[in-house]
């Protein structure tokens, strides 16, 4: 008989297909086909450095097993299968592999904002990974308009028309976009993956057009390609990804949003699915949305036309001449009874989507609020993430 082994696996169901622990992967122990991303049990010596990177915490699942999934069982889930049921003396030998080692390094990997997310109670169910890279959607520019008047941060709105094509996607999905071409190996580029910025009914309600809030980087391949786009054409979306990072659906779910720059797009998604859903009925809505100025701050001007009572709006800017530089943690430090007040309700959901480096400012800010209420923030947020009210997807 098989000894049982531990293996590592990454949930489909919650995987946005970015990549990220594929690319960091040291002994490229992870792959990918059209449809999944894998973890080869023959290869993958439980290093852990692909845990802290991946956005979802989808890559954080272990199986223990007589004998390990195969690759092409992997590729052809839609969903993990359950624990195998070993029998109580196998399985016991099975979780002794489970060394302390290992625990200790799943318990750091936990111990910052990651970790496995869960949606909220009242979240719609997604639809996922309905266009592959085999398969993808064939979407139509209808609209590109830049956002930013900073001639050195151009963001644009990019609206896409799939026509004909079910393309069912909730606010807190993302899309991946397929840049044309080949790289360096002659391979397809993988997609690159962007937040969709608009609701369930479309960008124009009830056409079949999503948007998509696009930062022209230097060099960069995709978001070149995206923001030079001309009105009529085409390009390639795999996706709808995404499972935990959904609006709940409940009107009186309370929201409190922390962004920065493009990171501003599942907020917009949420914030216009309120407008036209629930309107007065909303439990409300606090955003900190950080930017470099006013003038690189995407969706300045629409913002300013949300009523209060549905988003109260605290705008924090780091580069304006005169001024101080000021971080979304800090503004969250400056308004600290708004925000503890709304960590004492438990119909509060957090979200946080933006730059990987404001992940540390933001917990520190929070541990240092909850304390201020006598909340131990740690266990709080544990509470919150297992509840489907905390959810983080920084890049
Ligand atoms: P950005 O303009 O470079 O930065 C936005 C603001 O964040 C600036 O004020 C910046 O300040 C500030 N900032 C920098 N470091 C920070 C820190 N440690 N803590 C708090 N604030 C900090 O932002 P961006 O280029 O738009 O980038 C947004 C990120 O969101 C990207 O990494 C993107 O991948 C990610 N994202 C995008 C989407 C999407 O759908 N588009 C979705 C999820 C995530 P200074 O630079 O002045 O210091």
């Amino acid at each position: 008989m098989n000894t049982p082994v531990k293996q590592h696996l990454i949930d489909p169901e919650i995987c946005i297909r970015c990549y990220t622990c594929e690319m960091t992967c040291p002994i490229e122990a992870i792959t990918h086909d059209d449809m999944n991303v894998v973890v080869d049990a023959d290869k993958c010596n439980f290093c852990m450095d692909c845990i802290p990177v991946c956005p979802t915490g989808s890559i954080d699942e272990w199986r223990v097993v007589n004998t390990p999934y195969s690759l092409e069982e992997q590729f052809s889930w839609s969903e993990l299968p359950p624990q195998e049921d070993l029998g109580p003396g196998e399985a016991e030998t099975g979780m002794e592999a489970l060394d302390e080692a290992m625990a200790a390094l799943l318990a750091e990997a936990h111990s910052g904002a990651g970790g496995k997310a869960v949606a909220p109670k009242s979240a719609a169910k997604p639809a996922i990974n309905l266009y592959t890279l085999g398969k993808p959607a064939v979407a139509k520019v209808q609209g590109n308009y830049r956002l930013t008047d900073d001639p050195e941060h151009d963001v644009r709105h990019i609206i896409l028309d799939l026509g004909g094509l079910p393309f069912p996607v909730l606010e807190g999905q993302s899309v991946g976009v397929i840049p044309p071409g080949e790289d360096e190996n002659g391979q397809p580029h993988l997609p690159r993956l962007y937040s969709v910025s608009s609701p369930r009914d479309g960008e124009r309600a009830n056409y079949n057009n999503i948007s998509l809030t696009v930062k022209r980087e230097p060099g960069g391949l995709c978001s070149n390609y995206i923001c030079d786009l001309e009105k009529g054409a085409e390009l390639h979306l795999t996706g709808p990804f995404g499972a935990t990072f959904l609006l709940p659906d409940d009107a009186e779910a309370r929201l409190l949003m922390i962004c920065t720059g493009t990171g501003s797009a599942p907020m917009r998604a949420f914030t216009m699915r309120r407008q036209r859903a629930v309107g007065g009925k909303s439990g409300g809505m606090l955003m900190f949305f950080g930017a470099r100025n006013p003038e690189s701050l995407p969706y300045f001007g629409p913002l300013k036309k949300v009523p209060e009572t549905l988003l109260r709006q605290e705008l924090v800017y780091s580069r304006v001449d005169g001024e101080p530089k000021e971080y979304v943690q800090d503004r969250m430090m400056a308004r600290e009874e708004a925000v503890a007040e709304m960590l004492t309700d438990p119909a509060t959901h957090i979200y946080i989507c933006g730059l990987k480096g404001m992940e540390e400012g933001v917990e520190h800010a929070l541990t240092n609020i909850a304390e201020s209420i006598g909340q131990p923030w740690a266990s709080l947020r544990d509470v919150m993430r297992s509840e489907g009210r905390y959810h983080v997807e920084t890049y």
